[in-house]
Parts: structure tokens; C-alpha cells; sequence
């Protein structure tokens, strides 16, 4: 027999649970022990030794062995030949492998660090209390609590059902949810999507609420027997990620051709084929951006650690460059730029007193508040031994506590009016009834937004209600309407439409939710950087209007628009206005997407929160969706880029900041390598052309890109924000990695290290009035042209940490990238200067005029970029 055959006593019985309690730690602990954890078997990584492998079977290293192949050739069959070129060769193939693998195993580390960051938890009945623990833990016979918004955790046996309904498209494929039943029984067989008292890991609680008992975990479930590798979607390149990527093959092809050039003049000036052949090899590998790539990543991985550290999880890579592009933030008004903290001000009866809960609560009072907790699911939690803590929706919370701070508990009337039935609140309906037993008679209560429930009353003074409403609202009260129906028997349907209509108005509740101490200084900055923020938001648009008002985001109260005018207009109507409004009140979370859409359509990056069921579709349709980590459900996390630990508007700002640090630093990256790379190709290509000999060997080129270029470079990922990043306007979104001017730094760069290089080659190389002691040689020039590009990439690094002048960064903010600066001085100055390590670079000893040389035209390039750098700031301020 199936398990959804047997009846729900005899799946209790057989499993020896108590599901009044749920299990005890010692029965959870031996279960673990025999049946593992819930969780799927995750695929194999690629091992450290495959990833070198793969490192080494790259093309550019290919043909650098080939060109170490040659080198011993040579070595062999010339008798001046040695053997150290093609040993160093290979030896930096491989620190260079080693370097890469390192810095990208940092980096995936601490991706993967993130998976576990976005673990879920499950609420679960143990040793008689009700706690969320991570969804791993969970054993078979647990007792699990389902929830609208939640994943389900394991395959379970429903207990207890109300209005439950699931989403088990994953599973069947079928995209509408189904009901589930706990009392459904079947001697049948049947296939999952109709197996109606059962429910399956993986799948999503589309509405309602319920129980169910654990009866299969991890790889045994029916996800885990479909899914034998789950693999995650974590090795996915970002969009920055892949145009760098093609970017590099470019400058790749561009670094083949000069090497082909250079081999064919080589050949034509009768160069010794072999040796040209060498040149030309190393030029195309030296000047191929390989480092580029890792320190993309790195800095990628930096970025998001700095994230979590601000309470910003990021679920999907990209989404760390689209933040840096966002313009516009749609942003949840209760949790995310309020506190979510709601407490009972004010209650109306009727006539014209408001009762002032704070200062005098009275009975009639006391009655509307009552009546609102019997008709909500906020639980008294006993926390020690002498406090308790109203838990659930905050709405719920504030009218429980205001019970219960007034001497009443919920206990007390529940058990007077017990409830009977239940219609959940969600967020499109705005309104919640429950059904209670009232002596022989029953009440029905319905308690939600005023203005939804407006037209369902008959009886009451809703003429007075309204203005009281109007008046709540301008106090940026948030307010709930409380009614109801007397039947003489039990209704003969639980249905929205019979039970919330017809009814009797009891009173309105007024309750202030205040906003985040932090919120109004975010949105300012937010509004600096060139970001606008929308407030949308469930509530009335009055109450909704007041706060933005207070917060910054609203001025007049025309850019208010409220969900009713929003289903009036049409989509290209609402795109063409929707600049003008800053607030949307009283939509539903479904309406979101229409504002996502139109700002887009403006060309607008937009960044949207949510946390409901509802709200998954307009996080997926936004550039960047951030799910609320405390109040948000499951559904809308999964469905989102980032997670938000603290639900706080000011950490999407924050996000945005380091989102445009990383892309800042990227650029930073590619301005160094790029500037270095492609100078490295003029020099070869133009000292041939010009029929002066090669100006490096290929030892040296490969010595500079490591030493000089891939040190210090890495250390860029790090760099801090600049000052100002947030004033200035958000990145453009479809601008090129060059734009703003980049590439003109580059070439700028490019031939200022060409020129420096290529004179100090012609003076070491030709001029003898150098020095009296050093004569002029080939040798001589190759040893200046080597120690030039090495020290002026190496120096060009302090250049490219930020488009202000070198002496307005504290050299203290990225100490990483000043230790490897001055590391790569003192290895380079060790191969000119110590006479074994002379020998291998084939680098000759140099005069001190020499020396002077080198060290002045190493900062000449530094000098010249200072100039241009003041003479930009100059104009701009003249601006
Ligand atoms: P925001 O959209 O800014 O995050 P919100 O999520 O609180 O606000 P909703 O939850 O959609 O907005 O609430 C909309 C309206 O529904 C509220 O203004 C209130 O009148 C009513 N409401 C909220 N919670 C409840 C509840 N538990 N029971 C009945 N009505 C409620």
C-alpha cells in the first residue's frame, strides 16, 4: 500500500509520532544518524588537479610549451644554446597556472559560501514548540507547519488543511496549483499531480495554510529521484563576464597578427628563424590578457562578499553589474522603509469620538479591538518564564498586543467564540474573515482595508467612517476596517461572497507603522546618485502619501497614483506618465509588474522588492528583484537576484554602491592590463618595423606580464569605493566597458609607454655618449627597454586606481595592491641587478646615467597623466 492510500492514523501510528508535540531532539538526532540529511546529492566539482590541467591545455600556454620546446631545440643544437630559457618558460606557465588557480579557488570559495547563505528553513513541531530550523535537518516524521510562500521542504503526508493549495509544476509540470486535502482517502493508484493529501519537496504553497508529516527526505523523495544531481546554477559567466571574455579573443587576434608581422620582417632582415620565431611567440603570448579573466572574477567575488557583510545576499552573479546600472528602485513601503513595527493609536466607534488607545482605552474601544483579534492568526508566544510575544503578521500583532496590554487575552475570547472557519488574508483581496460559534448563533468577522470593504457593509455610519478614514490617513495611520454577520445557523457556505457582504460596520482601527530611521537618509542618497525611489505599496493612498511625504520620496501630492487609477489607464498610457509618479498606493502585488514593465520601457534599470507569493513574477521581470530575508517568503526569494537580510531600503542603496565599485574596478583592471598589453605590442612591433632588432626576449615579455602586470594587478579587485562614486549619475546601461573615455586612456597610456620604451631601447642600443663606462649594445638597450616597460606598468598601476590625481588616494585603502607594487619593484630590480638571475633574463649590468634613464622615463608616463588628470579637473570645475 501507497502511503497516500493509508488513512492519516495509520500513517501516525505507523511512524510512532506524536503530532501534538512533533519529535523529540533524541529521536531527531538517532534519525540523522540512520537516514542522513535531506538533502540531494550534489554533482562532483571539478578537482584542483583538472582545473590546473585545464589551466595548462589553454592555447596560449600551448604555444608557449611549444615555444619552451623550441628553446631546448635550440639549446641543443646551437652550441652557445642553454637550457634556462625554455626551464623559465615553463616555470612561469606554471606559477602563472598556480597564480590563476589560487586567486579563482578564493574566489568560487566564497560564491559557494553564498549557496549556503541562501539555505531554507522549515517551521517544524519538536518537543512540543514550534521553531524554524534549516531545512536540511528535517527527518521522517517530522512535523512540518505549511505556510502561503513556503517550499516544501520534504515529501509529506497532509494532517491538517485550510484552503491549501500547492504549485507542483516543478514536479508534474503542471503550472496551476492544486488543493490539497487532508482528509482525501483513495484505494486507487494514483500519479502525483493527483495524489491530493500528499505533498512534495520542492514545490511551492501557492495559498493557504496546514500540517504534514514527514515520510521521505532528501535523495528519496520524488524531486530527489527525478533530480539524481542537482546542479546549481552557480558557473553561469556574467553578461561583463562574456564581453570581456570576447574582448580578449580580440586583443588576442590583434597580438597573432603583430606576431605574425614581426616573424615575417624578422625573416625578411635576415634574423635567425628560430630566434624569431621566439620573439614572435612570446609577443603573441605576452600581450594576451589571460589575467584579465581571473581578476574579473575576483573582483566579482570581492564585491559580493562586501555585500553580505551589508546585509545584501546575491543569489544570481550578474546582478552585481546591474546593480551598478540601476536608476530607479521600486520599493515595499511596510518592512522595507518602515519598521514594520504597527501599533494600535487610535479607534473609532461611532459618532465623532476617537478613542486615543494610549492615553484612555475605553470598553466600546476595547469591543472593535476584540472583535479584530478573534478574526486574526498573531500568536502569544511565551518567550521565558514570566514574558510573552505576539507573533505573525504585523498588522495582526498590533491588534493582538493591544489586547492583551489592556488586560484580555486572545485565549480568553477564543475559547468563548470559537472559530469554525478561516478566509486567509492576502494582499490582492486586502481583507480576512473568520467564522466563529457564538452560543447557539454564529458570528462571522471580516476585518481588512476600509476602502475595499466599503461597499460591503449595509448597516453602520459609513458617511462618518469616511471621514474618519480621510482623517487617519492624513496622519499616516495605516486603517482597518472591522465588520460582521450574525447567523442563526451555520453559513451555508464559506465563501468570500456570502460571507463578506451585507455586513455590519463595528469600528476602525488606526495604526502607525514608522518609518526606518535610515530610510530618509537612503533615499536622499539614492536621489544624489541619479537613482529615483517609488513607493508601492498596499496601503491607502493617503496614509501612503504621508509617509512618503515624510521620507523625501513625494512632494505634491499629484505624484501619488492609487491601484484604481492604475487599472484604468492602459500600458502605453502608463508608460508615457509613469516619470510623474513617485507613490502607488492600494495596488496589488500583481499591478507591480505593469510598473516594472513601463519604466523600462523608458529605458530605466529598475530594482524592485517584494516578499509575497504574488510578488515573484515582478522581482523575475525586474533588472534586479530583491526578496525581503525576514518577512520574505520563499517563493519570492527564489524568484529573486538578491536577498536583503535585514528587509531594509537603505541596503539596496548600499548594494548599488558596491554594485558600481565592482564595475569601477573592473574598468581599473582593464585600463591596466590593456595599457600594458597592447604597449608591449607596439614596442616589438614598431622597434621591427624600424629594423632595430627585437627590443625584449621572450623571457623578459613573459617575466614583465607576471611580475609587473599580474602581481600588483589582482590587487585591483580590492580597491575601496571612490569618494563621490554615488554622486555621479548610474552607469549607463548598455556602456561599453570603454566608454566614458576609456579607451582614450588606454591609447594615451599605450604610446606613452611606447615612446618611453622604445627611446630608452635606442639610447642603450646605439647611443655610446650615454655612458663612459657602459658602451652602447644591443644587449645594453634590450636590459633598458625590459627594466622600463616592467618598473612604468608597474607604477601605471597607481594611475589606475582612480581617474583623480595619484596623491588624493591614501596609499592605505588597498594596502594588498601597494605590498605587491613594491614586491615587483624589488624582484625586477633583483633580476638587473644580481649577476645568476642577470644571466638567466640575459640582462647585462648598466652605468648609473643609464640607471637615471630608466628611473625617469619609468615616471614619465605617470607625470604626463597627472597633467591631463589636472587639466580634466580643472575644466570640470570651471563647469
Ligand atoms: P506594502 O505593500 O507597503 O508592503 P503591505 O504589504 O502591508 O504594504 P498589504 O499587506 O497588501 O500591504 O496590505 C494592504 C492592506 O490590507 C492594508 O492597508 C490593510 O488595510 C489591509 N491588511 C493588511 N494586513 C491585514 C490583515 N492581516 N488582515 C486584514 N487586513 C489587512
Amino acid at each position: 500500500m501507497k502511503i497516500y492510500q493509508e488513512k492519516v492514523g495509520a500513517v501516525i501510528a505507523r511512524l510512532k509520532i506524536n503530532i501534538e508535540s512533533g519529535l523529540n531532539l533524541e529521536e531527531v538526532q538517532k534519525k540523522q544518524k540512520q537516514e542522513g540529511m535531506n538533502r540531494f546529492d550534489e554533482a562532483k566539482k571539478e578537482s584542483i588537479f583538472k582545473k590546473f590541467i585545464h589551466h595548462l591545455t589553454d592555447v596560449t600556454t600551448i604555444i608557449l610549451m611549444v615555444a619552451a620546446i623550441i628553446s631546448f631545440y635550440m639549446a641543443i643544437t646551437t652550441d652557445h644554446g642553454d637550457y634556462v630559457e625554455g626551464m623559465m618558460i615553463i616555470a612561469i606557465v606554471i606559477i602563472n597556472a598556480v597564480l590563476a588557480l589560487v586567486q579563482e579557488n578564493n574566489a568560487e570559495k566564497s560564491l559557494a559560501a553564498l549557496q549556503s547563505m541562501n539555505q531554507q528553513t522549515t517551521k517544524v513541531l519538536r518537543e512540543g514548540q514550534e521553531q524554524m530550523i534549516p531545512s536540511e535537518e528535517l527527518v521522517v516524521g517530522d512535523v512540518i507547519l505549511l505556510e502561503a510562500g513556503g517550499v516544501i521542504p520534504a515529501d509529506a503526508r497532509v494532517l491538517e488543511s485550510i484552503q491549501l493549495r500547492v504549485e507542483e509544476s516543478a514536479l508534474t509540470g503542471e503550472s496551476e496549483a492544486v488543493e490539497k486535502h487532508a482528509e482525501f482517502t483513495t484505494d486507487e493508484e494514483l500519479s502525483l499531480g493527483d495524489q491530493q493529501n500528499m505533498v512534495f519537496s520542492g514545490c511551492l504553497v501557492a495559498n493557504g495554510r496546514g500540517r504534514a508529516i514527514v515520510t521521505a527526505i532528501g535523495m528519496k523523495t520524488e524531486m530527489g529521484k527525478i533530480a539524481k544531481l542537482l546542479n546549481q546554477e552557480g558557473s553561469k559567466k556574467t553578461p561583463l563576464q562574456n564581453r570581456l571574455d570576447s574582448l580578449g579573443k580580440r586583443v588576442s587576434l590583434l597580438a597573432l597578427i603583430a606576431a605574425a608581422i614581426v616573424f615575417i620582417i624578422g625573416v625578411y632582415q635576415n634574423e635567425p628563424l628560430l630566434e624569431m620565431f621566439m620573439t614572435a611567440v612570446s609577443l603573441a603570448v605576452a600581450a594576451v590578457p589571460e589575467t584579465l579573466m581571473v581578476i574579473v572574477t575576483l573582483t566579482l567575488s570581492f564585491g559580493v562578499q562586501k555585500m553580505v557583510k551589508k546585509h545584501a545576499i546575491i543569489r544570481k552573479l550578474p546582478a552585481v553589474e546591474t546593480l551598478g546600472t540601476a536608476n530607479v528602485i521600486c520599493s515595499d513601503k511596510t518592512g522595507t522603509l518602515t519598521q514594520n513595527k504597527m501599533q494600535v493609536r487610535r479607534v473609532w466607534f461611532r459618532g465623532d469620538t476617537v478613542v486615543d488607545v494610549e492615553e484612555a482605552m475605553t470598553d466600546e474601544a476595547m469591543e472593535v479591538l476584540k472583535m479584530a483579534a478573534l478574526c486574526s492568526n498573531a500568536k502569544v508566544e511565551q518567550v521565558e518564564e514570566d514574558s510573552q510575544q505576539v507573533v505573525g503578521n504585523p498588522t495582526e500583532v498590533a491588534i493582538v498586543s493591544a489586547v492583551e496590554n489592556n488586560y484580555h487575552t486572545k485565549k480568553e475570547i477564543e475559547e468563548k467564540y470559537p472559530r469554525v472557519a478561516e478566509l486567509p488574508f492576502d494582499s490582492s483581496r486586502k481583507v480576512m474573515t473568520t467564522v466563529h460559534k457564538m452560543g447557539k448563533k454564529y458570528i462571522s468577522i471580516t476585518k481588512g482595508a476600509f476602502d475595499v470593504m466599503l461597499p460591503k457593509f449595509r448597516f453602520g455610519d459609513l458617511e462618518q467612517a469616511t471621514v474618519v478614514n480621510d482623517r487617519f490617513g492624513k496622519k499616516a495611520l495605516r486603517v482597518i476596517a472591522v465588520g460582521f454577520r450574525i447567523f442563526e445557523e451555520k453559513p451555508s457556505a464559506f465563501t468570500s461572497e456570502y460571507l463578506e457582504n451585507e455586513m455590519n460596520l463595528m469600528g476602525l482601527i488606526g495604526m502607525i507603522d514608522p518609518p526606518r530611521p535610515e530610510s530618509k537618509g537612503a533615499i536622499a542618497r539614492a536621489k544624489r546618485a541619479g537613482i529615483k525611489t517609488v513607493m508601492i505599496t498596499g496601503d491607502h493612498v493617503v496614509t501612503a502619501s504621508a509617509i512618503a511625504k515624510e521620507l523625501g520620496i513625494l512632494t505634491h501630492a499629484k505624484e501619488a497614483m492609487s491601484g484604481a487609477e492604475l487599472h484604468q489607464i492602459t500600458d502605453e498610457e502608463l508608460t508615457k506618465r509613469v516619470k510623474e509618479y513617485s507613490v502607488y498606493a492600494r495596488v496589488t502585488p500583481e499591478d507591480k509588474i505593469r510598473i516594472v514593465k513601463a519604466w523600462q520601457k523608458t529605458g530605466a534599470v529598475v530594482a524592485m522588492t517584494g516578499d509575497g507569493v504574488n510578488d515573484a513574477p515582478a522581482l523575475k521581470a525586474s533588472d534586479v528583484g530583491c526578496a525581503m530575508g525576514i518577512a520574505g517568503t520563499d517563493v519570492a526569494k527564489s524568484a529573486a537576484d538578491i536577498v536583503l537580510t535585514d528587509d531594509n531600503f537603505a541596503t539596496i542603496v548600499d548594494a548599488v554602491a558596491e554594485g558600481r565599485t565592482v564595475y569601477k574596478n573592473i574598468r581599473k583592471a582593464v585600463n591596466f592590463l590593456l595599457s600594458c598589453n597592447i604597449s608591449e605590442i607596439f614596442v616589438v612591433l614598431i622597434a621591427m618595423l624600424l629594423g632595430w632588432g627585437a627590443p625584449v626576449i621572450a623571457l623578459q615579455l613573459l617575466f614583465v606580464n607576471v611580475v609587473a602586470d599580474g602581481l600588483p594587478g589582482f590587487a585591483l579587485s580590492r580597491e575601496k569605493a571612490e569618494e563621490g562614486a554615488m554622486k555621479e549619475k548610474p552607469i549607463a546601461k548598455n556602456q561599453s566597458i570603454f566608454g566614458d573615455g576609456l579607451w582614450k586612456w588606454i591609447l594615451f597610456n599605450s604610446i606613452l609607454f611606447t615612446i618611453v620604451t622604445l627611446t630608452g631601447y635606442y639610447l642603450g642600443s646605439f647611443v655610446d655618449g650615454v655612458s663612459t663606462t657602459v658602451g652602447a649594445s644591443h644587449e645594453v638597450g634590450q636590459t633598458m627597454a625590459f627594466l622600463i616597460l616592467g618598473y612604468s606598468s608597474i607604477v601605471h598601476i597607481f594611475n589606475c586606481r582612480s581617474s583623480q590625481s595619484i596623491f588624493k588616494v591614501s596609499l592605505s585603502s588597498n594596502k594588498q595592491l601597494v605590498e605587491m607594487a613594491v614586491l615587483a619593484i624589488f624582484i625586477m630590480t633583483m633580476v638587473a641587478l644580481l649577476p645568476p638571475l642577470q644571466t638567466i633574463f640575459s640582462v647585462v649590468p648598466l652605468s648609473m646615467n643609464h640607471w637615471r634613464i630608466i628611473i625617469s622615463f619609468s615616471l614619465l608616463p605617470v607625470l604626463a597623466t597627472e597633467l591631463v588628470k589636472f587639466h580634466y579637473s580643472d575644466t570640470e570645475t570651471e563647469d
